[in-house]
C-alpha cells in the first residue's frame, strides 16, 4: 500500500540504456513503488523517431518527439539521449522547473558538469549521474556518500570497456593493436568509429567526473592527460609479460602532496599482473580507490550495457524518488577545495624505456649519463644481444626501469637519447604504476 501521491517520471531516450529502463519500470512497478513509497508513473518516453524498432518491447503511445511537454509535466526527468544539446539544455529545464534529474551522460558532465551543479544547487533540486561512470559499478555513490568521511588520495581506474578488450585480447593471443581492434568491432565492443574509445577521450571524461568528486575540486575536461592505446604494440606487451606485468589503459586521479594539487591523466600503464586491476580481464571495468581511512577498496563490474547501465540509472531513480516522498535536501556536490589541476609535467612516475644501442664498450655509461644528467635515477637495465644464425646482431636492446621521475625529465631524457649517436631507436616508453 503506497499513500504519497504517483510520481511523474520523464525518459528522455529510449536506445540502449532507456528502452531497458522503461522496460524495468513497467516490469518491476509493483516492486519498485514498495521500495519508494509511491508508484512511479511512466508519463512518456521522448525519442527523435517514435516509429524507429526498439530493443525492448515499450507501449508505442508512451513515445513522444515533444520533450519539452514531457519535461514540463514530470516530478523526475531520466536523461538517456546523450550528446550534449539538446540534453543540457532540456536537464536544465527540468531542473529549473524544480524536478531532480538522472542522466548517465558522461560526456555532457564532464563538459558543463559546473553550469548543472550549480544550478540544480541554486533551485535545491537533485543531478543523479550513477551510470555516467563505469555502467553497473556503483562508483559515484560511494564517492559522494560512502567516502564523504575520508581523504581519498588515488583512484586508478578502468573505466572503457573497448580499450581493456582490445588490450586483453593483445595480452592473450599476441595480437597486434589492429588485429585486436577488428576483432572488438566484429563482436560489437567497439564502434565503427573507435575514436572516442581508443584516443581515451571517454575514459578522459569518467576520469574528469571522479576527480572532482573525490577531490571536491572542479575538473575542467582540457586539464586532463589524455593518451590513447593506439600506440600500444604487440612487442610491448610480450615484454610487459616476460617482466610480470600487463598494459592496461588507466585513469588516475591522485593528490600530489609535494606539488599541492592533483593530477588527472588517462594513459596506458604497466602495471603488475598481480595488482587487482591487473585482473581485470574482457570488456570488465575496475576502479581501485585508495583513502587514507578506509585503506585500498575494489569496484568491480560490467562498465557497459543497456541493461547493466540501466540498474545504476534505476537505482538513482529510486533514490530521487524517495527525496520526492522523504523530503530532505538531498547531497549536494561540492567543490570547497578548488585544488589545482596540475599538468602532466610535474607528475612522478616511474618508466620503462626500452631502446636499441651500439653494442660496443662505453655506450652503457653514456646513456646512464643522459639519465643521471636529468636527474632521472635508473633503477633496472636489462641488456639483450640478438643472434641470429649464428651472427651476432650490432645493436643491443635495453630495457631500462626508472626510479619515479618527473614526465618533465623523462621527455628530456627520450628527446636527448633519440639524437644521441650511440641509440639507434627508442622503441618503447611507457609508465609503471601501481606500485
Ligand atoms: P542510444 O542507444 O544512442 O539512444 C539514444 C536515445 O535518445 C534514442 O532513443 C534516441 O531516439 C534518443 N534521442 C537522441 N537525440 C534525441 C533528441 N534530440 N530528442 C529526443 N530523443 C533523442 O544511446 P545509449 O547507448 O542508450 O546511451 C544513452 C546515454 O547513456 C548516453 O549518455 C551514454 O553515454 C550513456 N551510457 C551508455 C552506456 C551503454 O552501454 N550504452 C553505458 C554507460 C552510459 P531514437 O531512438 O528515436 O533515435
Amino acid at each position: 500500500m503506497t499513500e504519497y501521491r504517483p510520481l511523474k517520471i520523464a525518459l528522455l531516450g529510449a536506445g540502449s540504456v532507456g528502452s531497458q529502463v522503461a522496460r524495468l519500470m513497467i516490469e518491476n512497478k509493483a516492486e519498485l513503488a514498495a521500495r519508494v513509497g509511491a508508484e512511479l508513473e511512466l508519463i512518456g518516453i521522448a525519442v527523435r523517431d517514435v516509429n524507429s524498432p526498439r530493443n525492448a518491447d515499450i507501449p508505442k503511445e508512451l513515445l513522444t518527439t515533444d520533450a519539452q511537454s514531457l519535461i514540463l509535466s514530470a516530478d523526475i526527468v531520466v536523461e538517456l539521449m546523450g550528446g550534449l544539446e539538446p540534453a543540457r539544455n532540456y536537464i536544465l529545464q527540468a531542473l529549473n522547473s524544480g524536478s531532480d534529474v538522472v542522466t548517465a551522460n558522461k560526456a555532457l558532465l564532464a563538459t558543463h558538469g559546473p553550469e548543472l551543479f550549480d544550478t540544480a544547487e541554486q533551485v535545491g533540486a537533485q543531478l543523479y549521474f550513477e551510470a555516467a561512470v563505469a555502467g553497473a559499478i556503483p562508483i559515484i555513490r560511494p564517492l559522494r556518500e560512502s567516502l564523504a568521511g575520508d581523504k581519498v588520495t588515488r583512484i586508478m581506474g578502468i573505466v572503457n570497456g573497448t580499450t581493456n578488450y582490445i588490450l586483453d585480447q593483445m595480452d592473450s593471443t599476441g595480437a597486434t593493436f589492429d588485429q585486436a581492434l577488428a576483432e572488438a568491432q566484429s563482436l560489437g565492443y567497439a564502434e565503427a568509429d573507435p575514436t572516442a574509445d581508443v584516443e581515451a577521450y571517454d575514459a578522459a571524461q569518467k576520469a574528469a567526473i571522479l576527480a572532482s568528486l573525490a577531490f571536491h575540486t572542479e575538473v575542467p575536461l582540457e586539464k586532463v592527460y589524455r593518451e590513447g592505446i593506439t600506440k600500444v604494440t604487440a612487442e610491448q606487451i610480450q615484454a610487459a609479460q616476460r617482466d610480470g606485468y600487463v598494459i592496461k589503459l588507466l585513469a588516475i586521479c591522485e593528490r600530489l602532496a609535494d606539488a599541492d594539487g592533483i593530477s588527472v591523466r588517462v594513459h596506458p600503464a604497466l602495471i603488475d599482473r598481480t595488482h587487482p586491476l591487473g585482473a581485470v580481464r574482457g570488456a570488465f571495468n575496475a576502479v581501485f580507490v585508495e583513502a587514507e581511512a578506509a585503506g585500498s577498496l575494489m569496484f568491480y563490474g560490467a562498465g557497459a550495457g543497456g541493461v547493466q547501465t540501466a540498474s545504476a540509472v534505476l537505482g538513482d531513480l529510486v533514490s530521487a524518488a524517495k527525496r520526492h516522498v522523504a523530503g530532505g535536501p538531498g547531497l549536494a556536490d561540492s567543490v570547497h577545495a578548488n585544488l589545482e589541476v596540475l599538468p602532466i609535467d610535474v607528475v612522478n612516475t616511474r618508466f620503462q624505456v626500452t631502446l636499441e644501442a651500439k653494442d660496443e664498450p662505453g655506450v652503457l655509461a653514456t646513456i646512464a649519463n643522459v639519465f643521471s644528467s636529468r636527474s632521472v635515477s635508473i633503477e633496472t637495465v636489462e641488456q639483450s644481444v640478438r643472434v641470429d644464425k649464428g651472427v651476432r646482431s650490432k645493436t643491443a636492446t635495453l630495457e631500462i626501469g626508472t626510479h619515479a621521475a618527473s614526465n618533465k625529465a623523462l621527455q628530456d631524457v627520450v628527446q636527448t637519447l633519440s639524437e644521441s649517436d650511440v641509440v639507434d631507436s627508442i622503441t618503447s616508453v611507457i609508465r609503471v604504476e601501481g606500485i
